[in-house]
């Protein structure tokens, strides 16, 4: 199969719960939700035992989630949109994904590329992003900032060394999320901005335990800064906080419509392929993600499904795990498969 590197280049440089949970957790009232989640999180740990009756051995003591199972699935409560617990799970289950980590670049973000941000781009991503929050699926996003600055471009322009290039490149990935923060709270969807360096008059600093706090309320978190250091990229951030918050899945929101067997502007008989192993992808050297992205994805078992933003609609079946784009290192459930 000859797959073609070069277009690849082109996008890239632009629970199940535990028996004693539920039986403790009858059907709450979302006020009673609020005022239990209400918790802050570094209260001693007896206080949200008062919340969760569950045996030690279900949770981490240090933890404010409960994982079971060994899959990445959480429990996790519900949203803030009014539905109530026993509802969330229920329309939880019935979708691939609870709990997702979405990355946008920053050059999908600037849509037809006249200015930075298409402020079009930002509210669709936040109209279909409170689609799914709706439905109790937890999603946290990561952008880039390529619209702005690249470091790699701008490294040795007037002396500009590399690192100080990257944190240039970090801060253009913070002005993107506090854009797309402000769009989405416009439209009502409680998010907040976690950024892997400090800049506390701006946002919070990226703490994990509560990203996931933030996340079980149902608030979307956005990770900015990407990884905090230089020579990195903001894919990489989108594999590590996958990873970290144990999210299921990164939907890598590009340009394109996945990854296909050729060049589909030179080749009109290109095919969009419909699943890739992570080897196909490292192996043909594919700029889908770069390699230290695809490696961790890899060696922490996170498909990543690669998709076009600008296909209205495509975000949240996406995040609902219906059949869109490319999936790496993963497959399509018979459910997906089918819508
Ligand atoms: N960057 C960095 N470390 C990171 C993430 C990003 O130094 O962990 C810098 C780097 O200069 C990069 C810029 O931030 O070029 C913008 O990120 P990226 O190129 O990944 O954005 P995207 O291509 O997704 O728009």
């Amino acid at each position: 199969m000859a797959i073609s590197t070069n277009f690849f280049a082109v996008f890239n440089s632009i629970p199940s719960t535990s028996s004693s949970f539920s039986s403790s957790f009858t059907k709450p009232s979302l006020g009673s939700l609020k005022h239990h989640y209400g918790l802050k999180v570094g209260k001693p740990s007896s206080n949200r035992r008062l919340v969760l009756s569950c045996s030690s051995s279900q949770m981490d003591s240090n933890s404010d989630t409960m994982n079971i199972g060994n899959g990445r699935s959480q429990i996790s409560s519900a949203s803030s949109f009014g539905l109530t617990m026993s509802e969330t799970t229920m329309s939880r289950t019935s979708y691939k994904w609870q709990r997702v980590l979405l990355k946008v670049s920053g050059e999908a973000l600037a849509g037809d590329q006249t200015q930075n941000i298409d402020p079009k781009i930002t509210m669709s991503i936040a109209r279909e992003v409170a689609a799914v929050t709706r439905l109790g699926i937890e999603v946290a996003i990561v952008v880039g900032g390529g619209n702005i600055f690249r470091g790699s471009s701008w490294a040795g322009s007037s002396g500009l060394d590399r690192s100080s290039a990257d944190y240039i490149g970090m801060l253009a990935t913070v002005m993107n999320a506090i854009f797309l923060q402000a769009t989405m709270e416009s439209i009502g969807i409680p998010t907040r901005v976690q950024t892997a360096f400090r800049m506390s008059e701006v946002a919070e600093p990226y703490i994990r335990r509560r990203a996931v706090r933030h996340l079980e309320k149902g608030r979307v978190v956005i990770f900015a800064a990407g990884t905090g250091n230089p020579f990195f990229t903001t894919d990489t951030a989108a594999a590590l906080r996958c990873a970290e918050i144990n999210a299921e899945v990164v939907l890598k929101a590009t340009n394109v419509d996945g990854v296909y067997d050729d060049d589909p502007r030179r080749n009109p008989n290109a095919r969009l392929l419909d699943t890739l192993t992570y080897q196909e992808v490292t192996s043909k050297d594919l700029s889908v993600m770069d390699m230290t992205a695809i490696t961790l994805c890899q060696e922490n078992n996170i498909p990543v499904v690669v998709f076009n933003l600008s296909k209205p609609g495509y975000i949240s079946r996406a995040i609902k795990g219906e059949r869109v784009g490319t999936i790496i290192g993963g497959t399509r459930n018979s459910m997906a498969a089918k819508t």
